[in-house]
């Protein structure tokens, strides 16, 4: 079986201060999370930028601190951007951190609803931001909130803006999309194209049993406070314990973790 790829999502833009003190939201926070993560098992890092009041921000400007704070670790992590809907409305916001030239950035391939709000992704968006990871090379990583976002994006394929080999994160457990199931998982990976590489992503108490699955699928697993603010019932996580925990078990299936070489093998990278 392939190695391990594990990806930290350690920010994402709903966790405060107020929820949990580890929630790194500055540059030098996120980087340090970065690296402690890093040895511990961690290949990608998903990155999420705030403003100076902590908020979620599209702005480049952002991206491009916590980049400078990256390079001043060295760590070699690979770095994902989100294009995610809850920072930048438009087309071009939420493609003005792809100028950094990211390894990849995330990518969803259809339109659901977050808990409060709606996620949206028509197809003239998917289309641009697509098109823009193309042309500087970057990999897209389909973010799948629900079952048609796969073939959603078998469409796009046709359509040359995706290439082999996709990649796909199963976000599972957002209240307003696909429930945190193994039922879900299943039919999801059922509908995986041949040859693709896929994680999961799952929030809530599901977190650590669908984790396990694709661990045991072969699959590769996202973890961080993005997904999981809490470690346990009334215990809150920290993004080092997060990962800690996905290596010990992987560790215990016989399943090597992959290292960042071992990833941009993997990812085609
Ligand atoms: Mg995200």
């Amino acid at each position: 079986m392939e190695k391990l790829i594990i990806t930290l999502a350690p920010t994402g833009n709903v966790p405060t201060r107020e929820m949990t003190p580890h929630v790194p939201t500055r540059p030098e926070e996120i980087a340090k999370d970065a690296v402690e993560c890093f040895h511990a098992g961690a290949s990608v890092l998903h990155i999420h930028a705030r403003d100076d009041e902590g908020r979620p921000t599209h702005l480049h400007d952002y991206f491009a601190d916590i980049f400078a704070a990256l390079d001043d670790t060295c760590c070699p992590i690979i770095r994902q951007i989100s294009t995610g809907a809850r920072a930048g409305k438009t087309p071009e916001d939420r493609a003005q951190a792809l100028a950094l030239n990211p390894a990849s950035a995330s990518l969803s391939t259809g339109s659901s609803n977050f808990p409060n709000s709606p996620n949206v992704n028509d197809p003239p968006l998917v289309r641009f931001l697509a098109k823009t990871m193309l042309e500087r090379n970057i990999k897209p990583e389909i973010e799948v909130f629900d079952t048609a976002m796969i073939w959603n994006a078998l469409d796009f394929r046709k359509e040359g803006l995706l290439k082999d080999p996709l990649q796909f994160n199963l976000v599972m457990g957002v209240k307003g999309s696909q429930p945190a199931t193994a039922k879900q998982l299943f039919h999801l990976v059922e509908c995986l194209p041949p040859g693709c590489v896929w994680s999961v992503s799952a929030v809530g108490p599901a977190h650590v049993p669908l984790s396990t699955i694709a661990i045991a699928l072969g699959g590769h697993v996202r973890v961080g406070l993005e997904d999981n603010v809490y470690y346990a019932k009334g215990v809150l996580a920290t993004n080092l314990a997060l990962v800690q925990r996905i290596a010990a078990i992987a560790k215990a299936f016989g399943r090597e973790i992959a290292t960042v070489e071992d990833t941009r093998r993997i990812l085609g990278l």
